[in-house]
């Protein structure tokens, strides 16, 4: 997965997990380019007094840069910013390399700009492949022209092993900064996505399909410990007419003040769902038949207490519930359609009201 693609997953929440990997992203460049601008201030002094004039100036003209990249990317303009440091790391590469030779390894960075090239969430997929192209070529072509040729300037052995293995253990550095930022980016977001397929979009309750699994698996625990297990599947009264009387703006904040209602009804261990369109369906694990009547009866009341929605009052909300509790020999689904049955004679009987279900 590119970091383009992890960048754009995940629209929900109060920050968007796109918007929290470029704040990453941009933090990254950030402390990159304040690093990279104290770094070629000091070079400004060693070349000077290495007698290599031309690369003190280069280094004066790349701390410009780095200042300006901070500006850029303060207002917000990190591709921008990106752009410049790599166009400065690319032609600082080859100016070092001109000047003092293969062996001082400032040639290392360049090779730094082909992961952002790849991953950048800027360009066409050809323009990409384009520029890695001319970043691989260009970095054989130095390679191939000045790993053996001459420097301009004979820089003393020491101080080029001293920048040789400086800049080697700093490009090395960077590749491991920047691949455990893409790697902890990949697991928010996988995090993210597997948070937003168990999620029912309108009210944050888990969803059914979710809720499927956490079933089977409470059940298999019920069958293997004999913990018992109670569902309780609830269906809210004559909720198209409060579609129909207030719109299904109003229905739709009524299924999540319900929601809610519910969620803060039970324990933190029990399970919550959106099961279908208006209906709930909670799961209370160690939970037997009579204490989950009580739990069932609290939770009608509370929905039918709920005096307010969307700032309207009397909407008249009222829910049905069907109660089983899950028998020895019985299969998960089993009970859910006797939990269902019992609800169908809730809704028989005149609604708002909780149902024992019948022995399997
Ligand atoms: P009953 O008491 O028999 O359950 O009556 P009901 O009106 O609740 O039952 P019915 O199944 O006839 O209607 C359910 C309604 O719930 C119809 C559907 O439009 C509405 N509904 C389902 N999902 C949503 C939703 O996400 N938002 C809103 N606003 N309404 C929904
Ligand atoms: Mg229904
Ligand atoms: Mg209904």
């Amino acid at each position: 997965m590119a970091l383009t693609d992890v960048m754009a997953i995940g629209a929900g929440g109060e920050r968007s997990l796109s918007q929290q990997a470029s704040g990453v992203f941009a933090r990254l460049m950030l402390v990159a380019s304040v690093v990279a601008g104290v770094a070629h201030f000091g070079f400004i002094f060693l070349f000077q007094q290495v007698g290599v004039p031309a690369l003190a100036v280069a280094n004066v003209a790349s701390v410009l840069c780095y200042v300006l990249a901070v500006a850029l990317i303060r207002r917000g303009q990190v591709n921008n910013a990106t752009l410049l440091m790599g166009a400065e790391v690319v032609a600082h590469g080859i100016a070092a390399t001109v000047m003092i030779g293969w062996d001082a390894g400032f040639h290392h960075y360049i090779v730094l700009t082909l992961p952002f090239v790849v991953v950048s969430a800027h360009y066409r997929m050809r323009t990409r492949i384009v520029m890695a192209l001319a970043v691989s070529l260009g970095y054989m072509a130095l390679d191939l022209f000045y790993r053996q040729a001459e420097p301009m300037v004979v820089v003393p052995k020491p101080l080029l092993d001293s920048l040789h293995y400086i800049n080697l253990a700093t490009m090395l550095a960077v590749m491991a900064v920047l691949a455990s930022t893409y790697y902890r980016l990949v697991r928010r977001s996988e995090r993210r996505l597997h948070e937003l397929a168990c999620t029912d979009p309108l009210t944050q309750l888990r969803n059914r399909r979710f809720m499927m699994e956490v079933a089977q698996h409470e059940a298999a625990v019920f069958e293997r410990d004999g913990r018992p297990l109670s569902v309780l599947l609830g269906d809210v009264d004559h909720f198209k007419r409060i579609n129909d009387h207030h719109g299904h703006a109003v229905g739709d904040e009524a299924l999540r003040a319900i929601a809610r209602v519910l969620r803060e009804g039970v324990r933190e261990v029990d399970h919550v769902a959106r099961w279908g369109g208006e209906e709930f369906l909670v799961l209370l694990p160690g939970t037997e038949l009579d204490e989950a009547l009580q739990v069932a009866e609290r939770l009608r009341v509370a929905v039918q207490a709920l005096a307010e929605v969307d700032g309207r009052r009397g909407l008249g909300l009222s829910i049905t519930l069907g109660l089983a509790e899950l028998q020895q020999g019985e299969g998960i689904e089993q009970a859910l359609v006797r939990a269902d049955r019992a609800l169908y004679d809730g809704k028989q009987g005149g609604r708002n009201r909780v149902v024992l279900a019948g022995q399997a």
